[in-house]
């Protein structure tokens, strides 16, 4: 089977993007712990960070760098958390190496649970992020 993410990459499986550029893609998770939950993730294929190279952990970490001041601007946040599951031992389910960025308010509950936002609420998010990124 396809691996998920490369399809989301390819254009084959939709998406709600916010960046791109020639190494990494970042999306809205579908199953946000906050509002503008974001997966960024190698454009080559690797199942995690450690099968991946340096070049790409790079990219990666500079490209969290970059787009994380918008999404916190975009929804209002006050900071973020930054998170990656490595290996299905650490809860990693997709098997594509992406660090979750979680936009955190001040007075959000310490624990994340999984929101169920509608597919408007989702557009309307990563447009609001996609205007401040551009
Ligand atoms: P992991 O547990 O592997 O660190 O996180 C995988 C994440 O991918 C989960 O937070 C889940 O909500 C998200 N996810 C799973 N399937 C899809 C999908 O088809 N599209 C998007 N945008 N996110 C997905
Ligand atoms: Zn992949």
């Amino acid at each position: 089977m396809p691996c998920l993410f490369c399809s989301i990459i390819a254009g084959d499986i939709p998406c709600y993007k916010i960046y791109e550029d020639e190494h990494v893609f970042a999306f809205l998770d579908i199953g946000p712990v906050s509002e503008g939950h974001t997966l960024v993730i190698p454009k080559t294929h690797a199942e995690n960070l450690q099968a991946g190279s340096a070049f790409d952990a790079e990219r990666l970490l500079s490209a969290v760098h970059q787009i994380a001041p918008a999404i916190m601007q975009a929804v209002g946040a006050d900071g973020y958390n930054l998170g990656m599951n490595h290996g299905e031992c650490a809860g990693q389910d997709v098997m594509h190496t992406h660090f979750h960025i979680m936009p955190r308010k001040k007075d959000a509950p310490r624990v994340f649970t999984k929101t169920h936002p509608s597919k408007e609420e989702l557009v309307a998010t990563a447009e609001k992020i996609r205007e401040i990124i551009q």
